[in-house]
Parts: structure tokens; sequence; C-alpha cells
């Protein structure tokens, strides 16, 4: 997993920060949050101390850990933002028309003729199509804009400490650390986001190691500050996760009247065959698999996506940040926008509804899980099932039509 999410905030670490601290203190109150503050502290400075072995073992030198933390104490922020939870999902049709607003796609068109000959070279090495780099590149940072404004080294060090998600900041930290030693960041620019991801494409350290290219030979991975070196990462990140050149990621599709919504995957060829269009008026390709793909049920803009599009959800496993990336990428090079009209907000369900909904396909026998809310692939999958058994479309889309009709079941 590349990125840390706020929904992983529901699993979090009882090390609390003091509430008071916004609440003008008194007297006594101060003192006590003095010698809490320097507990915490001695804490950090332990589980540092406990850190050095282990980075060692990895190459890390005295001299460049002893730097990574001078003077450093816990940042306060991030450990609140540990805590943070999202209960409140933005429509996928938002999400989309930031994804796309015309202040991104205005800024992506000037990266594009800036970039020009970076792009087509990193497209050409990688043979990983530029819409879609261009697109993670818009949607992780908007193309540089904002790349996260935290000390890399602090961030992973806070959420090590407090044992977040068991180990796996604990290795980042270490990972970060083999960045520095290796010089590819001067320490004072060794910035990213509160969860430590980095750069113009926002990878955590692990991926560094692993994908991050110096494409400009300078001898650096500056994921930085080079271009050409961050959209390198990103094809090369594509592309060692499975992304197959010359296919597309898919396209919005249109229906025939009588459409078998038991079938979700099959051949380009059969999907012609069962009367299937594009949206665009192009034609389907002749060869490849694709499976149908409905982001908010078949009441709203429907597509075919190839495996492609799953290689994009390596980068962050949600299906509108996928769709988001692919059509900023369309449209940054002339594609159409998204036709089909979204359906209305009074379909959607609020958090307390998609619990209700889990809970309903519970009590009639499906495995769906821990009802937390989140809408995973086997909610999907018995919300399919009960649909195609209540006399509905089967498009495992959990709307209150839906949970309506699971109620009298
Ligand atoms: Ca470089």
């Amino acid at each position: 997993m590349r990125r840390i999410c706020l929904f992983f905030a529901v699993i979090v670490a009882l090390t609390v920060v003091s509430p008071a601290v916004f609440a003008g203190p008194s007297k006594s109150e101060a003192a006590l949050q003095a010698k809490s503050s320097a507990k915490k502290n001695d804490r950090f400075s332990g589980f540092i101390e406990r850190l050095w072995p282990q980075a060692r073992a990895r190459g890390v030198s005295r001299a460049t850990f002893d730097a990574a933390f001078k003077g450093m104490t816990p940042d306060a922020e991030v450990i609140a933002l540990t805590k943070k939870q999202s209960e409140f999902v933005k429509p996928i049709w938002d999400y989309l028309a930031s994804a796309t607003s015309s202040a991104r796609l205005e800024r992506g068109q000037r990266v594009m003729r800036d970039y020009e000959q970076a792009v087509a070279a990193v497209e050409a090495r990688y043979g990983v199509d530029r819409s879609v780099i261009l697109g993670v590149w818009g949607m992780e940072t908007n193309f540089g804009s904002y790349t996260g404004g935290k000390d890399v080294i602090r961030s992973l060090a806070t959420l090590a400490s407090i044992g977040y998600r068991g180990t796996y900041f604990r290795d980042e930290l270490i990972n970060a650390l083999r960045i520095l030693e290796e010089r590819h960041v001067a320490r004072a620019d060794f910035k990213g986001s509160w969860a430590g991801a980095m750069g113009q494409t926002q990878f955590m350290p692990s991926s560094f190691w692993r994908f991050a290219e110096d494409f400009d030979g300078d001898g650096h991975k500056d994921i930085w500050k080079s271009v050409p070196d961050a959209l390198a990462s990103t094809a090369n990140y594509l592309k060692e996760n499975g992304w197959r050149s010359g296919q597309p990621w898919g396209f919005e599709v249109a229906l025939p009247k009588g459409f078998d919504y038991r079938v979700h995957d099959a051949s380009f060829a059969e999907w012609r065959a069962r009367g299937v269009t594009r949206a665009d008026g192009q034609a389907l390709p002749q060869d490849g698999q694709a499976s149908v793909f409905y982001p908010a049920g078949a009441d709203g803009p429907i597509f075919l996506v190839t495996s492609n599009f799953n290689v994009i959800k390596r980068y962050n496993a949600s299906d509108a940040y996928a769709l988001g990336v692919a059509n900023l990428g369309d449209l940054l090079q002339g594609g159409s926008r998204i036709q089909a009209a979204w359906p209305t907000e009074d379909q959607l369900l609020a958090f307390s509804q998609r619990i209700e909904l889990q809970r309903a396909l519970t009590r009639l026998g499906y495995d769906v899980g821990k009802a937390d809310g989140r809408i995973g692939s086997r909610t999907r999958e018995a919300l399919r099932d009960f649909q195609e058994r209540a006399g509905l479309r089967p498009d495992g889309y959990p709307n209150r039509r839906v949970l309506e009709a699971l109620k009298v079941n």
C-alpha cells in the first residue's frame, strides 16, 4: 500500500494530544501539561534511540541518523490527524468535478506544454500512456502545486513512536533515513504529507526504493524538484504494477435495452455482440477484456474498464480516485467529459444507513464482514445477489431504493 488514507484513523493508538492546549489552561493545568509533554518527549527520544540498531543494520550512518533527528519532538498535529474520522463520503460526482475543475485543467495544459519533451520521453521509455501519468500528477498534487509541507522524518517518527498501524511507519522511517543517507534530497527539503507521502506524485519511502527513477541523470532520484524524475518514477510504478501498454484504461459506455446485468466481465468482442457501445461514438477495441463498472449504480454513468484501471487503483485503492485520474488524463488529451447524468443526491446513503444496509444483508445470511459503513467487494456482491432475487437491476450499488427493499425482506 503506497499511501495511508484517513479511513485508517479508525484504528488509533491511545496516546492523546492534550485538548486543553487550545482551551486556555489554568496555571496548575499548564504545569501538568508541561510535565506530560516532557514525558512524551522522553518517550519519543527513547523510541529514537531504540531505533538506532535497526537503522545501522540497514546502512544508515550515525551522522545521518543524528542529523535527521536533531532537536526533534513529536508532531501533535500528525497524531491529531490519525484520529480524524471521515464518516462523510463525498459523492463521486462532487469528487470528479473537483478532479477535473477548470483551474486544474488549465494548470495541466500549462505543465504539459512546459514539460512536453519529458512527458513524451517518459511515455516512450515505460510504455505507460501520458494521460494517466499526467492524471496521477494532477490528482496527487495538482501538478506539483501542493506537495505537503510536513517534515517527513518527523511525521514518520511520530507515527512510528505511537505504534500507529503496527510496524508500517517504523519501516517507512528506516526507508526515509536511507534516502537521506544516499543524499537524494537535502535534509531541509525532505518534506511531504502528514503520513509521509513525498514529492510531486506522493511516494511513500518504501515506494521510493522500489520504483523511483533518476530520469534526468544527475545522480539523484529527486521526486520533489525534478519533474522528469517524478514522472518517470510514477510511470515505473504503474509499469511494475502491471500496466499493459497499448490498452486503454476504459471508457464510458451506453448499455442497450434489455442488457443482462448479470454479466460483469467479457471480451470487447462479446460486449460488442451484446450491443454495448462507447459513449463518445468510437468503436470498441478489437482485442482485450473489460469489466462493466457502475460508480453510481445503473442509474448513473457506466464504464467498461480494463486491467489498467486496476493498476491505477494500486496507486490509491478508491474507485473515485482512479476515475478522477482517468478522466482528468483523458480531458488533458482532448477526450470528452462524462456524458450520462449522475443520479440525484436523494438516493445517497448516509454513513448510518450504509451500516443499516450491511446489517440487513447479514440478517439475510450474507457474509459482508463487519458492518463498518464501508462498501467493499463483499457488500457489493451480496447486494447484487439480493437485487437479483428482489427483481431489481443487479448493479451492486447501495442506494435508498435497495435499502428500502432490504428492510421489507
Ligand atoms: Ca535526477
